[in-house]
């Protein structure tokens, strides 16, 4: 038997184009040829268990094999073999829907791995690395006869006798000059450990050098020796194709480990994704601690399609926020040749991602439930992932407004309704506006703190880096006429300001000078000075910014866009309060000595919010040792 004939694609050449497209992914040719070898191997294992096949199955594992004198990678596999009529049918006739739409779609593929699904390429990216590819291949099927097929990337082939005497294939390549890297051992390892780590058939790459204990030796101490054993780099059953309630903790936390062997810290908590209809998927999401530092966790979700891995970047199947969580997605609704357009564009794709968001809702939800006290211990590590959620997913964030939790300086949780319940009579101000304190950062703002206190309002931790958008999100969604205003907006019966008045003890002369007294002793443009009655124990001098003013400058700092209030200047409001006696002891003193206590009063407003500092700090610490 000897037969040449001509690949029946229509295009001339079409290897070096592909390979010089290819050039990029290159290594996803072990991907492909490992795959189809796991593919023939499971067709003979099923054959096997229907009855068709009555043979032994054998060892059944599939072999990766360098050889670097002569340059060839051989991938064999024990699985069905190909009779030369199969050969011809599933190899020679690549499956082109016509040569031009083929360059046509040559020209618009943003990716390898379009084309490669596109047209059923998988077996040919061996000639992105190889000039010359054999197969040698024994079918299952009886009285079948060995056959060889090589090419050498041009349109023709040769098929002839075959040399194999056991049943299945092996692909030998003869890597090509520009591809040597592949004969590395440590690069086909690499990407072994990539596409290969959790393949449902055993692969075996080489072997490798262990120590083994070898008796005892005269004093009973254990004696060693060194032994080759052969080098399996997968595991064919990870934890996500096994049923969840014949799993542990320790089960999941030890697949955690051995995904991110790297990762140091464990997960909080897990979900265990199981659907058939209407589409497949099998998954194991996990929850890590989660850092301010959000861009750095994400890309650590793995997407696989029956164990195949296919990419870490899984950005249009998971939604964004859920970007953070660690683990494994498979599904063979995807295929392996994914390609982003393929995400972008498939209804699949959609409905897996809003699965996903039900289920961690769902999860979250379940564990808010099942007990209060240990997901109040957890609300510090994934709160900012659940308020990602919420400010990015409307759908989420309904079933999240249920189980988000607010936390006040008291580091007690609440509920949106727990909270409104609890401060909606007595944080409530003369338009029947209920105001929700909150503080960015409790060290510096305990003054203000401290007097919020003392009126007996609640103050809320919203101290984290999504918060500042959280802020707006609670108003619309807390409760009715919830109004939200920083520690520091306002001096207090200000930020809440009830109906009674109080009556200011100074003249309206007395006023405007003091007004004046403090305008020229702080001598500063950003700063505007207001004198007003307040009870005569509160603070004498507050230094505020305005509310809203503060939260636009925020949000230009995050880069809202809003660079309007990105470029103005500080601005904030000096409030004195005229019923304080230091007031009085300001009006009626005379020239340089009223501007001395007035700029000490407002030394000391600045210096209870951290804002003194340089210069002004060293000439407030000189004049307090003067007054002392
Ligand atoms: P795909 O795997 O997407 O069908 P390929 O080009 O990779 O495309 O393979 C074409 C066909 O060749 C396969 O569908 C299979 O029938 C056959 N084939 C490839 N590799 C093997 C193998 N190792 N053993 C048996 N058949 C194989």
């Amino acid at each position: 038997m000897q037969e040449k004939g001509s690949i029946s694609i229509h295009t001339e050449n079409i290897f070096p184009v592909i390979k010089k497209f290819l050039y990029s992914d290159n290594e996803i040719f072990l991907r492909e040829l490992v795959s189809n070898a796991v593919d023939a191997t499971q067709k003979i294992n099923r054959l096997s268990s229907l009855g068709r096949f009555s043979g032994e199955l054998g060892d059944i594992t599939i072999d990766v094999k360098l050889d670097k004198e002569k340059k060839t990678i051989t991938i064999s596999d024990c699985g069905i073999g190909m009779t030369a009529d199969e050969i011809k049918k599933y190899i020679n006739q690549v499956a082109f829907s016509g040569a031009t739409e083929f360059v046509e779609k040559f020209k618009e593929a943003k990716d390898a791995n379009e084309i490669i699904g596109k047209f059923g390429l998988g077996f040919y990216s061996a000639f992105m690395v190889a000039d010359l590819v054999e197969i040698q291949s024994l079918s299952y099927q009886d009285g079948a006869q060995a056959v060889k097929w090589s090419c050498d990337g041009s349109t023709s082939y040769e098929i002839s006798e075959g040399n194999k005497t056991q049943r299945g294939t092996d692909i030998i390549l003869h890597i090509n000059e520009e591809s040597e890297e592949f004969l590395e051992q440590s690069r086909i390892q690499n990407i072994l450990n990539k596409y290969a780590k959790f393949l449902p058939v055993p692969i075996r790459f080489g072997t490798e050098t262990k120590t083994v204990e070898d008796g005892k030796d005269e004093k009973g101490e254990p004696v060693y020796k060194t032994e080759e054993v052969d080098n399996i780099v997968n595991n064919t059953t990870p934890l996500w194709i096994k049923t969840p309630s014949e799993l542990k903790d320790e089960d999941y936390l030890a697949f955690y480990r051995e995904l991110y062997p790297t990762t140091f810290e464990e997960p909080l908590f897990w979900i265990h994704l199981n659907v058939d209809y209407p589409f497949n998927l099998t998954g194991v999401l996990y929850f890590p601690k989660v850092k301010n530092d959000v861009e750095v966790q994400k890309n650590k979700i793995k997407l696989f399609s029956r164990q195949v891995f296919i990419t870490d970047e899984v950005n249009d199947i998971v939604p964004e926020f859920l970007m953070l969580l660690h683990g494994v997605i498979d599904s063979p609704d995807i295929p392996l040749n994914v390609s982003r357009s393929f995400l972008q564009s498939d209804a699949n794709v959609r409905k897996i991602n809003s699965y996903i968001t039900r289920k961690v809702a769902e999860k979250l939800q379940e564990l808010y439930k099942a007990d209060r006290k240990a997901f109040q211990e957890k609300w510090d590590d994934i709160g900012l992932f659940v308020k990602y959620g919420m400010l990015s997913d409307s759908k989420f964030a309904e079933k999240a407004n249920e189980f988000c939790l607010l936390k006040n300086v008291e580091q007690e949780y609440f509920t949106f309704k727990e909270f409104y319940e609890k401060v909606k009579d007595i944080q409530v101000n003369k338009d029947g506006q209920i105001v929700y304190l909150y503080s960015h950062d409790t060290d510096q703002q305990d003054v203000s703190i401290q007097q919020a206190k003392d009126k007996g309002y609640d103050v809320l931790i919203l101290d984290g880096p999504l918060d500042s958008h959280f802020t707006s999100y609670l108003e619309q969604n807390g409760g009715e006429k919830v109004q939200l205003k920083r520690i520091d907006a306002d001096v207090i019966d200000k930020l809440i300001e009830k109906d009674q008045e109080i009556e200011l003890k100074l003249s309206e002369e007395q006023k405007e000078s003091l007004k004046n007294i403090f305008s020229t002793a702080i001598n500063n443009e950003n700063m505007s000075v207001e004198v007003v009655a307040l009870n005569g124990e509160d603070m004498p001098v507050s230094v505020t910014m305005d509310e809203f003013m503060r939260r636009m400058k925020d949000m230009a700092k995050l880069g809202g866009g809003m660079s309007f209030y990105g470029e103005m200047p500080d601005n904030y409001k000096v409030t004195v309060n005229g019923n304080h006696p230091i007031a009085e002891k300001i009006v009626s003193a005379q020239g340089e000595e009223a501007e001395k206590l007035a700029k000490q009063a407002y030394d000391l407003a600045l210096l209870s919010r951290g804002l003194l500092k340089g210069g002004d700090l060293t000439s407030f610490i000189k004049r307090s040792v003067e007054l002392i």
